[in-house]
């Protein structure tokens, strides 16, 4: 891939951005339940604690829903594929799908997170934002 990752992440506290280009998502697990969320809470919507850490997510899923955006606001080219990917910690986090024709996304699909430019900051700066790719692709 030959696209640059600015470190500055369009989400502060979502998406940590590495200089090499790799990141992850970010969140919160419940020290008292076990519970995960998407993104960083200051208390679990399952048993209300408030005693939380700060987690990274896994950066490989599963599709669990998809649908096609044809019309938008003008900041968005469309059309576009959104869905959800279930990750490993229990959390489904939703985003942009990247690296397929429409056709070929299927439900259950195993995907990755992939950083990439993602739009600019009030000043005109370039951000670093997340879709999600098939993973295990091997395209050379
Ligand atoms: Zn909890």
């Amino acid at each position: 891939m030959t696209t640059t990752v600015i470190e500055e992440s369009f989400r502060p506290g979502e998406l940590e951005v590495r200089p090499d280009g790799t990141g992850n998502l970010l969140g919160s697990r419940c020290r008292s339940c076990g519970a995960h969320f998407f993104p960083t809470r200051e208390a679990c919507a399952g048993c209300l604690s408030q005693d939380l850490d700060a987690v990274k997510f896994s950066t490989e899923g599963v599709l669990y829903t998809y649908s096609v955006v044809r019309q938008s606001t003008p900041a968005f080219e469309v059309p576009y594929a959104i869905g959800y990917v279930d990750f490993p910690e229990g959390v489904r986090i939703m985003g942009q799908i990247a690296g397929l024709e429409f056709d070929e996304i299927t439900i259950g699909m195993p995907m990755t997170l992939s950083l990439e430019p993602f739009g600019e900051n009030e000043e005109g700066d370039p951000l670093t934002g997340y879709r999600f790719r098939p993973a295990e692709v091997t395209n050379d």
